[in-house]
């Protein structure tokens, strides 16, 4: 029998109070929350786990302690401290809002979902958590760990994503009135702790006696799945120029768009029907280009292969446009995507295997 709303919250709650995890952007149980810092997370959870953001969110933190910081950075130097996190449109929209809330909102974060909504990189579930957990607003939180445990809740027999707008109102129905920041994040900790994808730890769980899921016998089998759509592969090349005092060419990515702002090595466009010459697309002109093998690369929306190339330069060699040289110094801290430093990797290896003299190793 579904037991009354202030029932299932309390046990939630009380499991909270005793089970929540500690975790580097959440305050100590009865202090207020930051805005600044919950806004942070919940931008840098998005898509992310926790273990990856924990590292990121302390390093903004103490090189940005607060928004109007992070607001005077150059862009550069916060796509810089992102690199390697993924989602680069995060960084980006980061800084953006950052600047709108000093110039526009006196540096403060506006409280109700629907003004938080109204800047860059927060969209509905990002608003909903800031107004739940830094405002104590009765918002409904849904990421991936509640839409699993709600489904769960409610055995839901409609899959994901056809769910989605179920989940909401199945968790309005037993959200508490008090404690809306503490009842989402009770929810995300139950998600990540107890009612995990793979093997819900039932018997621990404080709603276990009013799950229609458990009741299934099966609950790891909610939220039922739709079928998957194949990933489809993109291929590409990239070319590393390696000058004879160790610097790359490297160039920055188009603001927008895939990995916007982030540096990378020349290439030629992704496609799903691209195939074939790519020396064609090689920067520099005549140079010998050696083939290093190729890389992968996982995106959202598609697979990527790419082959690597490599080559040497004199020390005098031209820039293409757009180019720029990087010595290694420069290199290690570049905003580079996750993508482009395994391509570095495969072709330095390559170039350490094939006997290349670095320069900066030489007597
Ligand atoms: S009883 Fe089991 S399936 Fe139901 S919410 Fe708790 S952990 Fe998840």
């Amino acid at each position: 029998m579904v037991k009354s709303k202030t029932e299932r919250g309390e046990k939630l709650l009380a499991w909270y109070d005793r089970h929540r995890r500690e975790l580097p952007w959440r305050p100590a149980p009865g202090q207020k929350p930051d805005p600044y810092a919950v806004w942070l997370s919940e931008v840098m959870l998005q898509q992310t786990t926790t273990k990856a953001v924990a590292a990121y969110f302390q390093k903004f933190m103490a090189q940005w302690p607060s928004l109007s910081e992070l607001a005077e950075a150059p862009v550069e130097a916060v796509m810089q401290a992102w690199a390697g996190l993924g989602y680069y449109s995060r960084a980006r929209n980061l800084h953006a809002c950052a600047r709108k809330l000093v110039a526009e909102h006196g540096g403060r974060f506006p409280e109700r979902e629907e003004d938080l909504r109204r800047l860059p990189g927060i969209g509905q579930y990002t608003a909903a958590a800031i107004a739940a957990i830094a405002f104590e607003r009765p918002s409904i939180v849904v990421d991936g760990n509640v839409k699993r445990v709600v489904a769960r809740l409610g055995a839901l027999e409609t899959p994901l994503p056809a769910a989605k707008k179920d989940i909401p109102a199945l968790l309005a129905s037993f959200a508490p009135n008090a404690r809306p920041g503490d009842f989402a994040q009770a929810l995300m900790d139950l998600g990540a702790t107890i009612c995990t994808p793979r093997r819900p730890a039932c018997v621990l769980c404080p709603l276990s006696g009013d799950c229609a899921g458990r009741r299934t016998g099966a609950p790891e089998d909610f939220p039922r799945k739709a079928a998957k759509k194949a990933r489809p592969l993109r291929r590409g090349a990239v070319f590393y120029l390696r000058r004879a005092d160790g610097a790359a060419l490297t160039r920055t990515r188009p603001p927008s768009g895939l990995l916007g702002g982030m540096v990378e090595f020349f290439g030629s466009a992704w496609r799903e029907d691209e195939a074939g010459d790519w020396i064609a697309h090689a920067p520099c002109g005549e140079i010998p280009w050696r083939f290093a093998g190729e890389i992968d690369h996982i995106f959202t929306h598609f697979a990527l292969k790419l082959s690597v190339f490599v080559a040497e330069a004199p020390l005098d060699a031209a820039t293409p446009d757009g180019g720029r040289w990087r010595n290694p110094t420069d290199m290690k801290c570049a905003a580079l995507p996750s993508v482009m430093r395994k391509a570095e990797r495969a072709a330095q290896d390559f170039l350490a295997l094939s006997g290349f003299t670095d320069a900066r190793n030489s007597p």
